[in-house]
């Protein structure tokens, strides 16, 4: 087999995951060797220098995100920290409020862990975004009852790249006495995000999106008043503050916050650069191709994400064909789900043209030379499934 560097494949589709860094193996690559300690071993120098990596790694993540340290909680991805925000803050808060706000372009770990809880007696409200995929203030507040013990939004959209309103969001949670979870996956080390000025509670994020390892995420939870109160998914040895306990993935975790690092290090410059291969991706593809519509804001998104649909032509066929690109077809976030994005559906595209759509992630490696091959290659797809 191929490895990725000698193939011709152009990978285009950082928002499902990154490649890791080699400066992040690098970092890590002690605490799978020397130190190869448990962090909660206290009695010997090996649990000290497995404990020394992961604070330094917690202290990291939470200069990423303007947190204290003793904020952040280790979780293996944002999927878990998704589901122990939610549910933890549920389960914590029933016998005092019991309704949920989240939005309808969430990612299934935050939308089906609130359907889940509405089936067992929360009260949900799911508001509209606009056509670009964008959750707006008022409908956030026009959802807000006595009852609302949370809203879960997040910063930026994994599928069109919307970045929503955060801030005044925040504000306004803040001043009617609601908790904000926000799942920042697709925003940290992308977009300027700090969980003081934008009254964040608690917010997820995932090293396997900014070029770190994958199966290591952080709950990020408030611990100054307003403080939100959790239950843990499971009981075990009282590891990070008792919420998510089990022997810290140290290695994974010393990854993610070198990762969170660089990503913030970079960000700027990494911005400007990405960003301009999205335009010169998006340009060349209208260019080279009729009937190619743009789903999301022409304004304001992630600097490396691209979503078209193009018209006329069968989804499942142009999957079939794009053989040298590595982009996401239409049918959601996992292609284990044949649904066509719930996303795209929710934003207006009918079920065709929501199919026949790719989402483009640019990211870190990526070079003007594989754009054009991109473009050249999604063409010739494009063409080949028309005729
Ligand atoms: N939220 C968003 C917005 C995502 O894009 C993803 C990954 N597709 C997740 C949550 C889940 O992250 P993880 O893979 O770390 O569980």
């Amino acid at each position: 087999m191929k490895t990725l560097s000698e193939s011709s494949i152009v990978y285009l589709d950082n928002h499902a995951t990154t490649r890791p860094d080699p400066r992040v193996l690098e970092a890590m690559r002690p605490y799978f060797e020397e130190k190869y300690g448990n962090a909660a071993s206290r009695s010997h120098l090996v649990g000290w220098d497995a404990e020394d990596g992961i604070e330094a790694a917690r202290e990291q993540v939470a200069r990423g995100i303007g947190a204290k340290t003793e904020d952040i909680v280790f979780t293996s991805g944002a999927t878990e920290s998704n589901n122990l925000a939610i549910k933890g803050l549920a389960f914590a808060n029933r016998s005092k409020k019991n309704h949920l706000v989240t939005s309808s372009v969430e990612h299934r770990s935050v939308l089906d862990v609130v359907k889940r809880l509405a089936r067992e007696g929360f009260a949900a409200t799911i508001v509209r975004p606009n056509e670009y995929g964008e959750v707006s203030v008022e409908s956030i507040e026009r959802a807000l009852t006595d009852q609302t013990l949370l809203v879960s939004v997040m910063a930026a959209n994994n599928e069109v790249g919307a970045i929503n309103p955060i801030k005044e969001i925040g504000a306004i949670c803040r001043a009617r006495g609601v908790f904000l979870h926000v799942d920042a996956t697709q925003a940290v080390g992308k977009i300027p995000l700090d969980v003081e000025e934008s009254s964040i509670d608690l917010l997820s994020l995932t090293g396997h999106k900014i070029y770190g390892p994958k199966g290591i995420g952080a709950l990020y939870v408030r611990r100054r008043e307003p403080a939100p109160r959790l239950v843990p998914l499971f009981d075990g040895g009282g590891q990070e503050r008792g919420l998510r306990p089990g022997t810290v993935a140290v290695p994974l975790a010393v990854g993610l916050g070198f990762a969170i690092e660089l990503a913030l290090r970079e960000r700027r410059e990494e911005s400007r650069r990405v960003l301009e291969l999205r335009e010169r991706l998006h340009a060349g593809l209208v260019g080279r191709i009729a009937g190619v519509r743009l789903n999301g804001s022409p304004r304001d998104r992630l600097p490396g994400n691209l979503n078209v649909s193009f018209e006329a032509t069968d989804g499942e066929t142009l999957g079939g064909l794009l053989r040298e690109v590595a982009a996401s077809a239409g049918s959601a976030c996992s292609s284990l789900d044949p649904e066509p994005s719930h996303v795209l559906r929710a934003i207006g595209l009918d079920e065709d043209l929501a199919r026949a759509s790719l989402r483009f992630g640019v990211g870190r490696f990526n070079t003007r030379e594989e754009i054009d091959r991109a473009v050249e290659a999604v063409a010739r797809a494009v063409e080949a499934s028309r005729r």
